[in-house]
């Protein structure tokens, strides 16, 4: 059962990721820019994590899909064949009292949302960014940042099937950024100007494009459930033959309950041969497919399931928070999949005397050649935990006095806090055996993708 509404507090979550070094504010030293955000330390591990997590699902461990990494410049032409130069705008209104401006499809009422002062009429508003190539700032040396990656892919196209020799169906997948002069941001990282993008364009004989987006949006269901994601905080939204772009055939989002309501995390769209034929047209290069089997020639349907990494780790974030009394106080636990976590493994020394430091160093210096682990030695071990559980560390090894006695250790997990001793000598082994999901003490799995 879907739920209504999230259980998140949204500025409890951008407090912890600031606080923590998952996210801060662009140049916050400057006072912020609108709608930019720098990942932290932590934050860069999880962004890093979410990108391979996505590569290892679309690529890597697929035999019909291959990697591209285009640039963020291109030819100014890929935009006007693509539609973006005619057609990427909102329709925008401005508020004639307090000049805020706001996406007309955003508001409901007659007047400003903020003031209650008159509207303007909407207005188009092209969403990409403009700079100069070279020197000379005129007309001619007009380029713009990309809004998208998928185009970077089309106009490879041919490139890709020369070089791999790959056959129907195979799909081309890239992770980059992309920028939009959006008019409505906010939301935190949900939607901002500049921001990551994980598309791949799935190309398939005309006639088969059915089943392959039926099967696209299932395995990027799959993709998000996988990695932890409750499914009663997802839900799939068909597009109705209204909104649909007019070449579409198809087009799916995956929404997730965020603290400010069900939005777009992913859309998986149907594009039939739209952008091949676009830029075939306006290069007048052929991006046909030529099938030595049944020796026909064809341009390929498209479907494109396209993600934007940012939202998957706000979606991700939201879904792993959660608090529970402990005592007099407050536990904040991140249930993050062991996959996704940016710190692993912590180390934890019960004490700073030196032969114990010496022991909990060495085994650090061992685990770090393998994961991300941090070491701390700072305050009560409870509090240690606390800190631990709050960045979603899933595993914590503590080193005492016994262990330089017995060459054991203990192993304390996040989610259930349960604890086992386990010889120096194997804890390696079976931290990853309890990091790819074993349970610990034989109780409950340490992560679920129910
Ligand atoms: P929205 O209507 O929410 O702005 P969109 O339908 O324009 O999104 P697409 O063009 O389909 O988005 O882009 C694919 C994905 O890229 C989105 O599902 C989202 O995850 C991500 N994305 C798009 N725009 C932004 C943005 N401004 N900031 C962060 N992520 C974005």
């Amino acid at each position: 059962m879907a739920e209504s509404q999230s259980k998140v507090d949204m500025d409890k979550l951008v407090s912890l990721c600031r606080r923590r070094g998952f996210v801060f504010p662009s140049s916050e030293i400057y006072g912020g820019l609108s709608s930019c955000w720098d990942y932290g330390p932590l934050g860069a591990e999880l962004k890093r994590n979410v990108k391979e997590a996505w590569w290892r699902f679309m690529v890597r461990n697929r035999d019909d899909v291959v990697g591209l990494d285009t640039s963020i410049l291109m030819h100014p032409k890929v935009w006007e064949a693509s539609g973006h130069v005619a057609g990427f705008h909102d329709p925008m209104v401005d508020c004639k009292v307090c000049r805020l401006r706001f996406r007309a499809d955003e508001i409901n009422t007659n007047c400003c949302p903020t003031c209650g002062g008159e509207i303007t009429e909407p207005r188009q508003f092209n969403l990409m960014f403009k700079t100069f190539l070279g020197p000379v700032e005129d007309e001619a040396s007009i380029v713009y940042l990309r809004p998208e990656t998928a185009q970077g892919i089309f106009v490879n196209f041919e490139n890709v099937v020369n070089t791999t020799r790959k056959k129907l169906p195979f799909g081309i997948a890239q992770v980059g950024k992309s920028f939009r002069n959006e008019i409505t941001t906010g939301n935190f990282i949900f939607r901002s100007r500049e921001f990551e993008q994980m598309e791949m364009e799935f190309f398939v004989k005309p006639g088969t494009d059915k089943q392959w987006f039926d099967y696209w949006v299932e395995q990027r269901l799959n993709w998000y459930l996988g990695l932890g994601m409750k499914r009663e905080h997802i839900k799939l939204r068909e597009h109705g033959k209204e909104e649909l772009a007019h070449y579409a055939r198809g087009c799916f989002d995956i929404n997730y309950l965020f603290p400010m309501g069900w939005s777009e995390l992913e859309g998986i769209a149907n594009r039939a041969d739209f952008d091949l034929t676009q830029h075939a047209k306006s290069s007048g290069k052929s991006l046909d497919y030529f099938d030595d089997e049944t020796r026909e020639r064809y341009t390929p349907y498209v479907i494109e399931p396209s993600a934007g990494v940012d939202r998957s780790i706000l979606a991700f974030l939201c879904d792993a928070y959660d608090e529970e009394p402990d005592k007099d106080e407050i536990r904040v636990v991140l249930r993050l999949h062991p996959d996704l976590a940016p710190v692993k493994v912590a180390v934890l020394p019960l004490s700073r005397k030196e032969n114990l430091a010496a022991a909990a160093k060495e085994i650090w210096a061992d685990l770090r050649q393998r994961w991300v682990v941090q070491y701390d030695d700072a305050q009560s071990i409870g509090r240690r935990y606390r800190r631990q559980d709050e960045i979603g560390t899933p595993l914590c090894v503590t080193i005492d006095f016994q262990s330089l006695e017995d060459k054991q250790v203990t192993i304390r997990e996040r989610d259930g806090m349960k604890q086992i001793r386990v010889p120096i000598a194997e804890l390696k082994s079976t931290l990853a055996a309890k990091l790819s999901g074993e349970a610990l003490a034989a109780t409950q799995p340490l992560w679920s993708s129910k």
